[in-house]
């Protein structure tokens, strides 16, 4: 997008067409004008729609910008820290409701590409966290044990049963969520678009919100060429928030993750790696992730921006990681190469903001916002309905609040990740 090979690589070149759409012009009315075209900006905008509400959507660029068109396309269950630890941030009752709503996540993402008929290369096989060393393992069994008391279908499987489904003996075990699975990110959210103006919603492209305004009890906002006028403001532009609401920006640390493509691979080879396809990310604290496109394409990703020296570095690492992870793939190339900004918070967990009077909008998915967003944009929407009152949302509502010494986290988190692969994979063994 923007004639950047580097912004959405893969899903751009693989992702059906998405649905027509252009930029606004003159006034528009409706009953919400939602500001964002990523998951939780079009589920909500579907869900209003379905509900017989009149929904627009403003988006800067194009459908999927964002995080939405750029990410590894893991479709998770709950957060990635401890369940527990929702219930001591946000107490028991916000914390068991969030838990519950984002343990059944997955479900209502697969129900929805489902019932939309939405071609988004769905596999729902689950997902395996793999362990790296005693200390992953350690991990892994105190997650298998928080899940499995709460009745979750995960499982804890030892390094030999690792080994089977991933096709490498390089971890002490995994935990496989059956809940979970694996998406094309961009044609889902295209997908969701389409449905969305099926529905009835309208989408306007290409058309970045540059000022809001009440007057007389409406909100106006306005775009280069023109404006909607609405009783509703979503806001929903998490980590690639510009304009009018740039105290998002300011309470999120931004974490580059990047990702690089093989081109497909052979069906032998397909048949040794992860036969069952399950998408995998690990827990080293730099962590890579992995999963095959439809075509078989493995999609290879790891914290680190592809920029400046950052790209030959992460690209080498990459090349040094698979290798020692996968022996038998010999020398690969990589066909695309992307990356995007993850919107970090403080305590790793998402924001529900209502940002004025009737203006309302979630964000800070800390890298696990395709599920989430999907299913919290459908709150938005029955909050905004009046079938789900402020007292019954996951989250309670919170005024933004800037994060000090947030560039200096960021370099941290640039740097910190080209140091960590410049001298990472170099030694037997070691991914
Ligand atoms: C590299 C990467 C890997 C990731 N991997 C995963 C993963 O495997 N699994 C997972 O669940 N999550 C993952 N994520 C996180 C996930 O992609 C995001 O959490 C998710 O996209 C958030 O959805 P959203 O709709 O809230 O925001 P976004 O998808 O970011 O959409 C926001 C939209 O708002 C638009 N916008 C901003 N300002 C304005 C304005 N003023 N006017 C109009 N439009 C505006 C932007 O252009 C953008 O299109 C990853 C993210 C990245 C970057």
């Amino acid at each position: 997008m923007l004639n950047d090979p580097r912004s959405h690589g893969l899903w751009e070149r693989t992702a059906p067409a998405a649905p027509a759409t252009a930029p606004l012009s003159g006034s528009v009315q409706a009953d919400v004008v939602i500001v964002g075209a990523g998951y939780t900006g079009l589920s909500a905008a579907l869900h209003l729609a379905e509900s017989g509400v009149s929904a627009v959507v403003v988006e800067a660029v194009e459908i999927g910008f964002g995080g939405a068109g750029r990410n590894v396309g893991l479709v998770n269950a709950g957060m990635w820290v401890m369940p527990d630890q929702l219930v001591s941030t946000l107490g028991p009752v916000y914390g068991e409701r969030l838990i519950e709503l984002l343990g059944n996540a997955p479900r209502a993402v697969f129900d929805l590409i489902t019932k939309h008929g939405i071609a988004c290369e769905d596999e729902r096989a689950g997902t395996l966290h793999c362990g790296v060393g005693p200390a992953g393992l350690r991990e892994l069994e105190q997650r298998a044990a928080i899940w499995q008391k709460r009745g979750a279908p995960v499982r804890l499987l030892d390094a030999r049963e690792t080994a089977e489904k991933v096709g490498t003996t390089a971890y002490t075990g995994s935990l496989l969520d059956l809940r979970a699975g694996t998406i094309q990110p961009l044609a889902y959210a295209r997908g969701l678009a389409t449905a969305a103006i099926a529905a009835g919603a309208r989408i306007f492209t290409g058309s970045p919100v540059q000022a809001a305004s009440r007057t007389g009890g409406k909100w106006q906002v306005k775009t280069p060429d023109g404006s909607v006028t609405a009783d509703w403001v979503v806001v929903a532009t998490d980590a690639y928030s510009i304009g009018p609401w740039v105290q998002l920006r300011t309470e999120q640390v931004h974490l580059p993750y990047f990702n690089l493509a093989t081109e497909p691979l052979s069906d032998a080879m397909q048949r040794a790696i992860l036969p069952e396809r399950q998408g995998v990310w690990d827990t080293k604290s730099v962590l890579s992730s992995y999963r095959f496109d439809r075509l078989g394409r493995l999609v290879f990703g790891s914290v680190g921006a592809l920029r400046g020296t950052g790209t030959a570095v992460h690209r080498a690492w990459a090349q040094r990681s698979l290798a020692a992870l996968f022996p038998q793939l010999g020398p690969v190339r990589f066909e695309s190469e992307w990356y995007g900004q993850i919107g970090m918070t403080k305590d790793n967990l998402p924001r529900f903001h209502r940002l004025d009077r009737n203006v309302i909008g979630f964000s800070g998915y800390n890298g696990r916002g395709i599920a989430p967003g999907t299913v919290l944009g459908r709150c938005l929407a029955e909050h905004i309905t009046g079938k789900l009152p402020e007292a019954e949302m996951p989250l309670p509502s919170t005024t933004p609040e800037p994060v000090s010494g947030r560039a200096v986290q960021e370099a941290v988190y640039e740097y910190g990740a080209q140091a960590t692969h410049l001298i990472g994979a170099r030694l037997p063994g070691k991914i």
